[in-house]
């Protein structure tokens, strides 16, 4: 196993795509899951507190380590097992989600979840349940996780498989391979009726499966991942249509959302897989790159699946365009796949953009990852982005507006316009609660984003997920400071 002690060996491990900053006192690479469990058990018995580190493109601080050491997955890298017949995987948690859906499209099968940024490994993507433009129609990680390997805190091991461990009510009773037994009390919330990946997953009777899916390594290290496959679509297109008015890109976007809710025929056979919105100050910002965006407007990007037998359906896609007043001649389509990577490139190039300019700034982006009910979007992002603009804050909107999630992000010039911007997003946060939406739909709460949880739950639940966590982690070592402060912990004991 290598082990990185030399702070200039390992600097690439204290960050991630956030810019948040931490330091450890060395780096571990365990290349099988068994030199995984006797780290822990180590690192258990000493109490040292282990970060656990995918490929560090979280935007939450979440895999940055405040003390104690790394552990990182990215020698747990390989393919275990595909079952073509039963459409099945099975992998391990440090493989390259691009890696992994290249690996099964060459098998014409189909992994969805599609969080933008490709290069982050699969078993982070369990760890915070991420989502993304194709989640409108497949859902998120947690939809096609059907079995976890986990090493938990204590240095014992648990295998899950979905539909096998339920909780009685609130209560789960479980065993693990070295037959500790354990009992845990789910805390008892509502959570939000839209996309979310804020704090721990909690139902009634729920399986055991879930609450490690987004709990972002508080609970365990995951060793190995099963995942359901789907069959691959024999063509898809991907489109970007530019609007001059923003009004009628958003009714647009309502327009499909609802067509592809209602799963008819004909016209009404329309079914978008993802939906994603871009402002013009998005548009501005990306120009320099692409000129050959159309001055003065915004777009909506979609992906749409076809069969053979399908083509009336770009028929149908262009009259819907046409009605909502956006000239089909600007638009992109990409029937290719070498056309259809240029767009993905373009869609990934505002998020990483934005991230690269306030770095080299020198400061923290402020982005919201706020999802409302489809009810009060609409009527939610005018709010939003009012007040942005009544206090003068450079920002950009794009997001996955068929989710009803808008990413506003604020271009703070200075500390104390980053002061100004972190106000703001309080406020935007708080008004996303109101409305019985999330404060963080796929980017988790990690380090950054926990006095938002706090918000969203008050501090009665945030005790209770605390509470939950010691019951497994007694000595408070794994990812400490995820989704909670670590004084919740110290509350419980
Ligand atoms: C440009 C850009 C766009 C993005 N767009 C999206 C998007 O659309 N949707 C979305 O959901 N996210 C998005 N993200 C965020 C990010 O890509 C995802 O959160 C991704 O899942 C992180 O993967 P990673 O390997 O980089 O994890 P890291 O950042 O290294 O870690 C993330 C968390 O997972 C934990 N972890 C890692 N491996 C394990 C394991 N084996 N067991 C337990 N815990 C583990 C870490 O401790 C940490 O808490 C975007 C990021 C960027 C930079």
């Amino acid at each position: 196993m290598i082990v990185k002690k030399n702070p200039d060996e390992f600097q690439n491990y204290l960050s991630d795509s956030s810019n948040y900053k931490g330091t450890a006192d060395a780096v571990y690479l365990p290349e099988t899951e068994s030199e995984m469990l006797e780290l822990v058990k180590k690192f258990n018995s000493d109490k040292v507190k282990i970060t656990i580190s995918g490929n560090g493109t979280g935007l939450t601080g979440s895999r940055v380590p405040e003390g104690g050491v790394v552990i990182s997955t990215e020698k747990l890298n390989k393919v275990i097992e595909l079952n073509e017949g039963k459409k099945q995987l099975r992998v391990q948690p440090g493989m390259i989600l691009k890696e992994l859906q290249d690996y099964v499209e060459a098998k014409k099968l189909f992994y969805p979840p599609d969080p933008t940024e490709r290069n982050c490994f699969i078993g982070a993507t369990v760890a915070t349940n991420s989502s993304g433009s194709r989640s409108f129609k497949y859902g998120s990680t947690r939809d096609y996780v059907i079995g976890i390997r986990v090493v938990l805190p204590l240095g014992d091991i648990i295998s899950i498989e979905r539909g096998k461990i339920f909780a009685s009510s609130y209560t789960f009773s479980f065993s693990t391979e070295q037959e500790t037994r354990h009992k845990i009390i789910i805390p008892q919330f509502d959570m939000p009726n839209t996309k979310n990946a804020a704090g721990f997953y909690c139902r009634e009777n729920m399986d055991l499966i879930d609450l490690f899916i987004g709990s972002e390594g508080t609970l365990g290290i995951i060793t190995e991942i099963k995942l359901k496959l789907l069959p691959l679509a024999e063509k898809i297109f991907s489109c970007v249509v530019f609007f001059d008015d923003e009004e009628n890109a958003l009714s647009f976007i309502d327009n499909a959302r609802s067509i592809t809710k209602f799963d008819g025929t004909g016209e009404r056979k329309i079914s978008a897989r993802g939906l994603d919105y871009f402002d013009k100050r998005a548009l501005d910002f990306l120009r320099p790159d692409y000129p050959a965006i159309p001055e003065n407007s915004c777009a909506v990007w979609f992906e749409q699946e076809l069969t053979a037998n399908d083509d009336n359906l770009t028929e149908a896609w262009l009259k819907l365009i046409n009605r909502h007043g956006a000239d089909a001649d600007k638009t992109w389509l990409a029937v290719g796949k070498k056309e259809q990577e240029k767009i993905k490139d373009f869609r990934h190039a505002i998020s990483s953009k934005v991230n690269d300019v306030v770095a080299r700034r020198g400061l923290r982006k402020v982005g919201t990852d706020v999802a409302v009910p489809e009810e009060t979007f609409r009527f939610f992002y005018r709010w939003m982005v009012d007040l942005v603009g009544r206090n003068n804050m450079d920002y950009v909107v794009y997001g996955h507006f068929g989710d009803c999630h808008p990413h506003l992000n604020i271009l703070p010039k200075d500390q104390d316009d980053f002061v100004k911007a972190k106000k703001i997003y309080s406020q935007i946060c708080s008004e996303a609660v109101h409305r019985k939406g999330t404060v963080s739909a796929e980017h988790g709460i990690g380090k950054m984003k926990r006095e938002y949880l706090l918000m969203m739950y008050g501090e009665s639940v945030v005790r209770q997920m605390a509470r939950l966590k010691i019951v497994l982690d007694p000595n408070g070592i794994m990812n400490i400071g995820n989704i909670f402060e670590e004084k919740y912990l110290h509350m419980c004991v």
